[in-house]
């Protein structure tokens, strides 16, 4: 393994002001763990994005190295589960947050922290799928454990064109699912229909302040938007139907009413990747190599060279990016 390698760092002045650039590193610079890995491969989650631009506090040491998530290749390991040379993923865990992350050449972790790569995946297709994808299968499998199948009708995606939507949307079809799809950019529609979805809406649909129960729409949905758009997306839940939650894109609030929960049964169903134990991420990425057509993953993917992550991240947050962004690292 090269002695040095590259690292996206971002750093703060003494005016608390961001900044951001790649540097040179060595092991020694690296935090503490007991597993080397030397990473191929990370992506740009909307976390990612945040955190790199510094436009909402994901970041909580400093400096920091980014990057929710990588996959690569053992180089040396104290842990019992993994040796050199096993092919590994992380996802979360405040990796890239509190804990030198994935956007580096070599990245040094708790061995608690890494899964095997399930086998079907190369390194790239799991980081096509990356932190976005993993998470809409929890909401998938969430909403499976609340008893939903595709006979009780169709289920929503909001913010359908990104990367969380994108991979739930692909995940629903192929297990069965009508999928509704809102989006705020009506150009992407043919594209969220080749992903599998049935019908499009515009998200202004589920913007504003909607009624505390609408027409029943849907037996489940699966939000990454918030606000406003959860609340309406929960009002529009058919009896006993339920809504998994697990992202914020359009905001932290919930302007809701509680009408939908106790005259409609419905439930509000919180997903969170970052601290989700380990049986439940297995899972989850044995149903993703299972459910998931990787056929898909290329329509849905851009691959962004490592000099060019922080221009990529203006844009996803920018609203700019179709689905998911992969990132090879030198
Ligand atoms: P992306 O940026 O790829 O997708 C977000 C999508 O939301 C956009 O593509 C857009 O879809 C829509 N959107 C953006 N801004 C707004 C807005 N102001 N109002 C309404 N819709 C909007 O991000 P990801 O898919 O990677 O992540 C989505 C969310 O999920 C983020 O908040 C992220 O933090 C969260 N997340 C949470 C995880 C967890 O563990 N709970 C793990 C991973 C992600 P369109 O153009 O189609 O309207």
């Amino acid at each position: 393994m090269a002695e040095r390698f590259q690292a996206i760092l971002v750093e703060r002045d003494e005016a608390k002001k961001q900044s951001v650039r790649i540097v040179e590193l060595g092991l020694g610079d690296l935090m503490e763990g007991d597993v080397v890995v030397r990473v191929s491969h990370t992506t740009v989650n909307y976390k990612d994005a945040l955190a790199v631009t510094g436009k909402a506090p994901v970041v909580r040491r400093w400096p920091m190295i980014p990057g929710i998530d990588f996959a690569g290749e053992v180089v040396s390991s104290e842990h019992p589960a993994f040796k050199a040379g096993d092919p590994v993923i992380l996802n979360g865990w405040g990796v890239g947050e509190t804990h030198y992350g994935g956007f580096a050449g070599v990245a040094r972790v708790k061995g608690d922290w890494l899964i095997q790569r399930p086998h079907g995946f190369t390194a790239e297709q799991a980081m096509e799928i990356g932190t976005a994808g993993y998470t809409a299968m929890l909401a998938v499998m969430a909403l499976e454990r609340h008893g939903i199948t595709p006979e009780r009708g169709p289920v929503l995606v909001t913010g359908a064109a990104g990367g969380v939507g994108s991979v739930a949307i692909a995940l629903l079809a192929r297990l069965g699912y009508r999928v509704v799809a809102s989006t705020g950019r009506a150009s992407e529609a043919s594209y969220l229909t080749s992903l599998g979805a049935t019908e499009i809406i515009a998200r202004e649909e589920l913007a504003g302040e909607g009624r505390p129960l609408g027409k029943e729409r849907w037996a489940a949905g699966i939000d990454a938007v918030g606000s406003a758009t959860l609340a309406n997306a929960l009002s529009m839940t058919s009896y006993g139907g339920a809504v998994a939650a697990c992202g914020l894109a359009g905001g932290m609030d919930l302007p809701a009413t509680v009408a939908p929960f106790i005259l409609r049964g419905v439930s509000l169903l919180g997903i969170d990747s970052v601290m989700a134990p380990r049986p439940l991420r297995e899972e989850a990425w044995r149903r993703l190599a299972d459910d998931l057509d990787v056929g898909k993953l290329g329509a849905m993917t851009r691959r962004v060279a490592f000099e060019d992550v922080p221009e990529a991240s203006a844009d996803l947050l920018d609203g700019k990016v179709r689905g998911r962004l992969v990132v090879p690292v030198p």
